[in-house]
């Protein structure tokens, strides 16, 4: 049974660095630089932009451009007052000189990725053994939970009687993926506060490990495209709420393991929040629960070009109508044309003289009756998406119509993600939750449609 540390989740060691914290410090190039090394004294904090913003005083008293030509250090490891601290994935680097007068030189360093709570000493590489990010508010999504809740009523009444809640370990789940790493969800249960204010915590965790200690951003793949996952299903972004991570150490022999904060996964993106919590789109099991959570990693990884019209925007904010519309139309042009020197359905076109139909049809009649239903009439849908796509594409002067454009395009990405999650289930299971199963999400949007082509 693996018992949680008292610190688990309750992330005070990340939010005293945020706040800003005094420390010594030791850029590395490639390696962690020795800490018998002289130190460079700094201040590292968040910045407003969600990037660790690392200042440190430049003591020497060279002319010289203390950065020259060299390349980004790799990792910046840290003695602090919060403990000691890792900076990975340094994105950028800047410095301030100054000659006499009242005014320090510094240098200032960027990153993305902290890990606090380490012992220095035994960090060998940049690279890290595991990573885990944590949510709460899912555990029905992932469909993993540590707690059981037992709510009884009074006979023949509302009224409540009693209330139970068990909470018990659950066993990790775990399944390789490619180049040695290995995905592992789980549920964790922490109990505080006096006995008459008890406060229940359950998040899951997601975390990507392996054996031979990885390059970050390679275990990070995975993790931010599970993210993604779980932001199409609630149609927002979902943040990670906190993280541990195992460093590169000689002795693997943790007390603790680290915490850990990430930009990419914790930090708020430019793309909507979450407004619904309560019924996602599609649940994790209706793609093959942890194997599904594989399988659209893979796709991910493979087909990018397909995966991207229907997620980026949970990271980036949504573009304009015309754009989402070119953007996912390519989605589906590529997709589509990635199956047809090997499957059927991928040839076959609107078989109507003179339609202009396109690949949306193609798709549409692949992913097949949900959809159908859902729409009312695939062809006139088809024609009108494929016809905006072309005039986009090619008529200088088309005058725009930038809601029907909204509407086109965003039910051309509800039936991309359906054909991409159908394929990932390896059945029909989430087209079918998404056009029959999530009402309460889309009909206005069907309404809205219908209205316009006028089906
Ligand atoms: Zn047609």
């Amino acid at each position: 049974m693996e018992l949680l540390d008292p610190e688990a989740f309750m992330p005070e060691k990340i939010g005293a660095v945020h706040e800003g914290t005094i420390g010594w410090f030791w850029p590395g190039q490639v390696k962690p630089r020795s800490w018998k090394k002289e130190p460079e004294r700094g201040y590292l904090k968040l910045a407003d932009d969600n990037r660790l913003q690392l200042v440190l005083l430049d003591e020497s008293d060279s002319f010289k451009d203390r950065h020259g030509s060299s390349a980004l250090p790799r990792i910046i490891t840290g003695a602090t007052e919060s403990g000691g601290v890792l900076l990975l994935d340094i994105v950028g680097r800047g410095s301030t000189r100054s000659f006499g007068g009242a005014s320090a030189s510094v240098l200032r360093y960027r990153a993305r990725s902290l890990i606090v709570g380490v012992d220095i000493k035994e960090i060998r590489s940049a690279n890290v053994h595991s990573i885990a990010t944590h949510y709460f508010g899912i555990s029905s999504w992932l469909g993993l939970s540590a707690v059981v809740e037992n709510w009884q009523n009074h006979n023949g009444s509302n009224r409540l009687k009693s209330f139970t809640i068990t909470a018990d370990v659950q066993p990790e789940q775990s399944v390789m993926i490619s180049g040695g790493r290995e995905l592992v969800i789980s549920a964790h249960w922490e109990v505080g506060g006096p006995e008459d204010r008890r406060t229940v915590l359950s998040p899951v965790s997601i975390a990507c490990q392996s054996k031979s200690p990885k390059h970050l951003a390679y275990l990070r793949y995975p993790l931010l495209r599970i993210q993604d996952l779980i932001s199409l299903a609630y149609d927002g972004f979902v943040a990670a709420d906190d993280g541990r991570a195992v460093p590169h150490i000689d002795n693997e022999l943790l007390l603790s393991t680290p915490s850990y904060w990430d930009s990419l996964l914790m930090a708020t993106s430019n793309g909507d929040a979450v407004k619904d919590r309560d019924l996602p789109y599609f649940h994790c099991a209706d793609i093959g629960g942890l194997a599904g959570l594989a399988r659209w990693t893979s796709l991910c990884y493979r087909h990018l070009r397909a995966v991207r019209p229907i997620v980026e925007r949970y990271r980036q904010g949504k573009a304009s109508p015309p754009l989402r519309l070119m953007e996912v139309a390519a989605g589906i042009e590529y997709w589509v044309a990635a199956h047809r020197p090997s499957t059927q359905w991928a040839r076959r076109m609107c078989p109507r003289r003179g339609h202009r139909c396109g690949y949306a049809w193609t798709l549409a009649t692949h992913v097949g009756s949900p959809f159908a239903e859902w729409i009312g009439d695939v062809d006139t849908w088809a024609q009108e998406f494929w016809s905006t796509y072309n005039k986009l594409k090619h008529e200088p002067g088309y005058d725009v119509d930038e809601r029907k454009c909204s509407l086109l395009a965003e039910s051309a990405l509800l039936l991309l993600a359906a054909a991409l999650l159908n394929r990932v289930a390896t059945n029909k299971t989430p087209s079918k939750r998404i056009f029959q199963g999530s009402a309460h999400r889309t009909w206005q949007l069907r309404e809205a449609l219908q209205k316009v082509l006028g089906t």
